[in-house]
């Protein structure tokens, strides 16, 4: 990773590195983050005498070899300071919460609109909603692209970001033209390496975030930061990591909940976690047990199903989205904790 001299190398500085980088088949990748630009050495090994030559020019201050696989997203990486934003709020340091419904109902877009101004009402920071599923079976209602519109129509009425999940290039593509705020790569899609690499390339250097899920079959925390590496390889550091439960369940939850890898995240790696404790234990009333979990154990932020009407919803939401007042509650009760949390994050963070 190379560090130069001043926030952000000029550009006959970044063609004099490409040039000299190319000589040894490695390609250099800028990477923005907020008040400061890193530049990444992409090619599988890089040669002392390529780092010599680099390091002898003046406007580099450094290079960094960074020991963990993930060279980028590792906390000692200097993107550590890059934060990412989430309505009015800064991640690390605030706290953010996504909600909405797990599915939008194109024949029902009222609904939408009410539950986006509940959850706005309720205090969130942007609104989820789903318009293109991943279903376990293939006759199952698998989302309708009509819902985009809605998504979009439900951020002019409230103000409010949306975000909304992808599964293939051409979903990202319609979201990235259509000025989504934050894409959603899901549990299913975690080890898609080929949508990761896709994702980051088309938001990079826009301001779109990413919010990866943990595939619900991912093995070590390497494994996840790993994926996230991919994003960022391409040049959005805008990434936030997503824990929502992992396979086998545990009896009577949908999943078994991962709330408590987020100290381990966040010590190893500089990139915000974000919780969704709704996929995770998959029934309304365990959710803010869940959530508060979650915020306890050091999350930046939680992603929420809730929906104005549970009971009329599609999808995970008759069963699993909480209710408009149960998400205000939680809000706020989350606000508190999560102060109190980071005084412990610190500690585990050895600051
Ligand atoms: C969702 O967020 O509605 C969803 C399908 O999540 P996951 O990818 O975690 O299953
Ligand atoms: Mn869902």
């Amino acid at each position: 990773m190379i560090i130069p001299l001043h926030p952000r190398l000029s550009d006959a500085e970044l063609h004099e590195l490409v040039e000299i980088a190319a000589e040894f088949n490695v390609r250099i990748q800028p990477i923005h983050g907020e008040g400061r630009s890193v530049y990444a050495l992409m090619g599988d090994e890089t040669s002392q005498e390529l780092i010599n030559r680099i390091e002898g020019l003046p406007y580099i201050e450094r290079i960094d070899r960074i020991q963990a696989p993930y060279k980028l997203m590792a906390r000692e990486s200097k993107l550590s300071d890059h934060r990412i934003t989430i309505g009015q709020r800064k991640i690390p340091g605030d706290f953010c919460v996504i909600a909405g419904q797990c599915t939008i109902d194109p024949n029902n877009k009222n609904y939408f609109f009410e539950t986006a101004h509940s959850v706005k009402e309720a205090g969130a920071d942007m609104i989820r909603g789903g318009v293109w599923k991943p279903r376990t079976s293939p006759h199952s209602f698998q989302g309708d692209a009509r819902s985009l519109e809605i998504l979009l129509e439900a951020r002019q009425r409230t103000g409010l970001q949306i975000n909304t999940e992808v599964m293939d290039f051409e979903q990202a593509k319609l979201c990235v033209e259509a000025g989504v705020d934050c894409l959603q790569i899901g549990a299913r899609s975690g080890l898609n390496y080929r949508l990761l690499q896709e994702v980051g390339r088309m938001t990079k250097g826009t301001n779109i975030r990413v919010l990866l899920k943990r595939a619900m079959h991912m093995g070590p925390v390497s494994e996840f930061i790993l994926a996230g590496e991919y994003v960022v390889a391409q040049g959005n550091p805008n990434i936030m990591l997503c824990p929502r439960g992992t396979m086998p369940p545990l009896e009577g939850y949908r999943n078994h909940p991962d709330e408590s890898i987020t100290p381990l995240l966040k010590e190893k790696t500089w990139a915000p976690v974000v919780v969704d404790p709704s996929h995770s234990v998959g029934k309304a009333v365990y959710v803010p047990h869940a959530a508060l979990a979650a915020v306890a154990y050091g999350a930046d932020g939680l992603l929420i199903e809730s929906h104005c009407q549970p009971k009329k919803g599609i999808g995970d939401d008759p069963k699993q989205a909480v209710t408009p007042d149960v998400l205000a509650q939680l809000i706020r009760e989350s606000r508190e904790l999560h102060k109190r949390a980071q005084h412990f994050l610190k500690l585990s963070q050895g600051a």
